[in-house]
């Protein structure tokens, strides 16, 4: 099994390259944002109370995202016997301690984390014009540059956590996509 947190600002491509990684490992891709978006658009109980966090840019509450978190995870089980990719979760120390204790309890580990480094401008020009298509409710340039300060202030302190750990790793984020997309995979294999 392999257990890899894919790590960057938003708009850092995660969604992208995790869309390789599960064809070319099977691996099983968890994204919050997703399932978070998933509630708000079957108007769930969840979505209701995730809306009011995300319209503005914030982060949803870590009792509740570690809630969900653990929920997929036990859900999905059977379907990542490959393991799992980890997308926008964990964006906080309390998210990443209670990660590891969740994944312990289970019987699993994380075999890495890959950074994804993209200059704060080239973020702001993917996430503008991925708003003009995408409709999403966040991808509006005030509350764009909101989520890149909250990323700065509250998320990227965890790439200390995972050096300490000898787990984190970043590559280029930016420029051929095909040189992201190796630079992403040579870490998963080396971590095997
Ligand atoms: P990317 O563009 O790289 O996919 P993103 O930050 O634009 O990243 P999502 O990961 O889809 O988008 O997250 C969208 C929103 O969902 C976040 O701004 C936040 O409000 C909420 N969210 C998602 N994951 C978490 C989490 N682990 N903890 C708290 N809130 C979360
Ligand atoms: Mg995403």
């Amino acid at each position: 099994m392999i257990n890899v947190v894919i790590f960057g600002a938003p708009g850092s491509g995660k969604g992208t390259q995790s869309a390789f990684m599960i064809e070319h490992y099977g691996l099983y891709h968890i994204s919050t944002g997703d399932v978070l978006r998933d509630h708000i658009s079957r108007k769930t109980e969840l979505g209701e109370i995730a809306r009011s966090y995300i319209d503005k840019g914030n982060l949803i509450p870590d009792d509740l995202m570690i809630d969900i978190l653990a929920s997929v995870i036990d859900e999905h089980r059977s379907d990542a016997s490959k393991g799992f990719i980890f997308d926008g979760f964990p964006r906080t120390i309390a998210q990443a301690e209670a990660m590891d204790k969740l994944l312990a309890d289970r019987g699993m580990r994380l075999n890495c984390v890959v950074g994804l480094d993209v200059p704060d401008e080239i973020l702001i020009e993917r996430l503008v014009n991925r708003g003009k298509e995408s409709g999403r409710s966040d991808d509006n340039p005030e509350t764009i540059r909101d989520r890149i300060a909250l990323y700065y202030k509250v998320t990227s302190p965890l790439k200390d956590y995972y050096c300490r750990r000898g787990l984190f790793h970043s590559v280029k984020g930016w420029g051929d996509i095909d040189l992201i997309t190796a630079g992403v995979w040579k870490i998963i294999d080396d971590s095997k």
